[in-house]
């Protein structure tokens, strides 16, 4: 669409167009992170958002590209080009060695029949420092104040020496340069507010989904993510033959704890639980997940173990809780755990099923004098 069709000048349709495709970003990487984080946990965040956020950003560029390539007009989307250099280089902060970056540039000028133009290969040249600088500036934002004054005046910058190498070799005019670079000003602040927006909604939605998903007391996963968690699991481990094991644990007689030291104590008892566990996880293996699903019981979920695999740890778990105790108020307080433990089998329907079978290991440990481990 343009001015003539719908009336709206061509820099406000320009507007949309670059927030329309970082808004189009940040919908579709937030699906594929929640599609990789139940297949493969152990992916982090930030790979997948700049692996995905420089393949999505080159298609963009280049299709763009390739409708106006070997024209007079080749230059017509160099500001978007520009953001998104801004956009990977800055927000994404992906670093891009000199050997990747090449092979992109030069089939970028392969695309615009210009590779023997030395505007050019100065112009490639210029992009590169361009993107370098965008990197540093990242770095340098981390750790100090006057931010958005140092990233606005490398932007322009790199902008206006772009924008020159553009004008000597179309011959644009000076009325042509200063419209353009006014333009680009434009899109990078605007850029820059946009994503902080959306940064800033982010934060908010993490923090709201930790504190569902998190008990306040012990900050481990609360009931409300293991229901969700485990019935994924399950499905999961039906669906592609994936093993999952689970296994629960309850602090014994942590009635006579509060009853005899407080519930103060009983609440410090309950914290150390989760540091101690989630210790051992950590020092195992990261997907392994620990929930609180009750007062003093817990579910630690073991995605592709079978029940053997789980002897592994779960003795480390049981010895770590049954011989370290916490001091309190000056006062040592011992406590045991009794545990059991199951993998998912064939015969199980839902979740429940498996459940009820831990569930019932647990209270076999409870009823043999507590204080040991039940698994089968
Ligand atoms: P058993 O060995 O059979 O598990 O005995 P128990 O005393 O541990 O079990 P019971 O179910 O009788 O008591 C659990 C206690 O846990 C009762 C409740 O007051 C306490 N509790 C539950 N949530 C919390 C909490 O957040 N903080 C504290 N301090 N106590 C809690
Ligand atoms: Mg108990
Ligand atoms: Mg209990």
């Amino acid at each position: 669409m343009t001015w003539s069709v719908w009336r709206v000048a061509p820099v406000v349709t320009s507007i949309f167009f670059i927030l329309g495709v970082f808004t189009l970003y940040v919908v579709l990487v937030d699906w594929l992170k929640s599609k990789i984080r139940l297949k493969y946990p152990e992916v982090r965040e930030h790979t997948i958002e700049s692996w995905f956020g420089v393949i999505y950003i080159l298609v963009f560029v280049y299709s763009l590209q390739l409708g106006i390539a070997g024209q007079d007009i080749s230059w017509l989307f160099m500001n978007f080009q520009l953001i998104a250099v801004i956009f990977c280089a800055y927000f994404l902060a992906i670093h891009i060695p000199f050997k990747a970056f090449l092979p992109i540039v030069v089939l970028f000028m392969w695309i615009n029949s210009s590779l023997s133009y030395w505007e050019s290969w100065t112009y490639s040249l210029a992009i590169i420092l361009f993107y370098w600088s965008m990197n540093y500036v990242y770095k340098w934002s981390q750790k100090h104040n006057y931010v958005f004054l140092v990233y606005f005046t490398t932007g322009t910058f790199f902008g206006m020496i772009l924008w020159f190498l553009v004008k000597i070799k179309f011959s644009l005019s000076w009325y042509i340069f200063i419209q353009e670079i006014s333009y680009f000003l434009v899109f990078q602040a605007l850029l820059y507010s946009y994503i902080r927006m959306l940064n800033k909604n982010q934060r908010l939605e993490n923090n709201l989904a930790r504190s569902a998903h998190h008990d306040a007391l012990t900050q481990a996963k609360n009931y409300a993510a293991y229901m969700t968690e485990v019935s994924d699991l399950f499905q999961n481990s039906h669906n592609n033959k994936l093993h999952l094991s689970m296994m629960m644990f309850d602090i014994d007689h942590f009635k006579h704890i509060n009853d005899t030291y407080g519930h103060l104590a009983g609440d410090k008892v309950l914290q150390h639980v989760v540091d101690v566990v989630q210790t051992v996880i950590d020092e195992n293996d990261s997907r392994i997940q620990l929930y609180r699903t009750g007062g003093e019981e817990f579910n630690v979920l073991f995605p592709s173990y079978d029940l053997e695999e789980t002897q592994k740890v779960v003795p480390q778990i049981f010895n770590a809780l049954n011989h370290l105790g916490i001091d309190f108020n000056g006062q040592h307080i011992d406590f045991t755990v009794s545990i059991g433990v199951s993998e998912v089998s064939k015969k199980d329907d839902d979740p429940n099923d498996f459940y009820k079978r831990v569930d019932a290991n647990l209270y076999h440990s409870k009823d043999n004098g507590r204080m040991q481990i039940t698994a089968k």
